[in-house]
């Protein structure tokens, strides 16, 4: 059986087929069949009985160790020049299937009812780099019941999922993070371990999903509105900030009633946690609808 994470094996694969490496796609393909196990495992290490959503397959090497792994894979692929190669690499793995679509673009609630219809189901990816945040907004917003998201990204964008609302390195995402699930930053992947090697070292991070999300703002749709004006202009105090996004109410009025949410006016957003950012996000919703929180 060919190696898919070997290089040589990987080149010869990609000639085969007369394909480049496409940079627009963010094709880095892993070359280190333990790395790749070790993504794997971290998935669903204690339930095997699920279906794997995988975004991006590549020439297929992940895909065959969830197969091997779980019960049901689903792989979405953007380039239509791998279809044919993960035919040919993926033959005789009767648990897969290749939809040659953008994620971006794909009706994943659609996609998804039949696997959901049968049991569990997670997110496992090497995830293209260019494209990471809006990928992971459209798994988590979808409100999908995902056990978990494994992901490899950046480092530095795995370090903004786990920061933590409120904590160091902490952006819109990881406030958004936080409230769908908790998010933990499982190891490290140097670049030499790609072909070919990105720029950047990556690192695997796991978000397992809230089944009963802890916090309950009055409006989903206001919470996500503070959450981007509080972080859009981050380097300014949170009245400043705030005054971008919610332009229907004074400078005065924000600075009383994050004053009222028990905040110095000088606050800037990304100290805020996720109940602080509810509490505060009530608080707008009751000042433009009318009403006490
Ligand atoms: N899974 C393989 C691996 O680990 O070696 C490849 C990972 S590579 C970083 C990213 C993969 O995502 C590529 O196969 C690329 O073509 C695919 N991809 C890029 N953008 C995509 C999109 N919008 N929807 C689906 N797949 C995409």
């Amino acid at each position: 059986m060919l190696n898919l994470c070997d290089p040589r094996t990987i080149k010869q694969v990609m000639d085969m087929f007369g394909l480049n490496f496409k940079k627009e796609f963010g094709q880095n393909f892993l070359t280190d069949l333990m790395t790749v196990e070790d993504i794997a495992d971290a998935c669903s290490p204690d339930d095997s009985d699920i279906t794997v959503l995988e975004i991006g397959p590549g020439i297929g090497c992940m895909t065959r160790c969830l197969c091997e792994r779980y019960r049901e894979v689903v792989a979405l692929e953007i380039d239509t020049g791998l279809i044919p190669v993960l035919k040919y690499t993926l033959d005789g793995y009767k648990n897969v299937t290749v939809i040659n679509e953008d994620v971006m673009k794909a009706d994943l609630s659609e996609i998804l009812a039949p696997y959901f219809a049968k049991g569990k189901v997670a997110v496992c990816a090497n995830l293209p780099y260019y494209i990471t945040t809006p990928i992971l907004m459209k798994l988590i917003e979808s409100q999908l019941p995902f056990e978990s998201i494994t992901v490899m990204v950046q480092t530095e964008v795995a370090q903004r999922l786990c920061a933590g609302a409120g904590g160091k390195n902490c952006g819109a995402i990881t406030a958004a993070i936080d409230y769908y699930g908790d998010a933990e930053l499982l190891f490290t992947v140097p670049a030499e371990r790609f072909m070919p090697p990105p720029k950047v070292t990556s690192s695997v991070a796991k978000i397992t999903l809230w089944k009963d999300k802890p916090q309950k703002p009055i409006s989903e749709e206001m919470f996500f509105r503070t959450v981007k004006a509080a972080f859009e202009q981050r380097r300014k105090t949170l009245p400043n900030s705030l005054m971008t996004g919610f332009s229907e109410i004074s400078k005065e009025r924000l600075t009383e009633i994050i004053i009222e949410c028990g905040h110095k006016p000088d606050i800037r957003g990304e100290k805020l946690t996720v109940a602080d950012l509810v509490h505060l996000s009530d608080k707008l919703y009751a000042e433009i609808n009318g009403g006490q929180v």
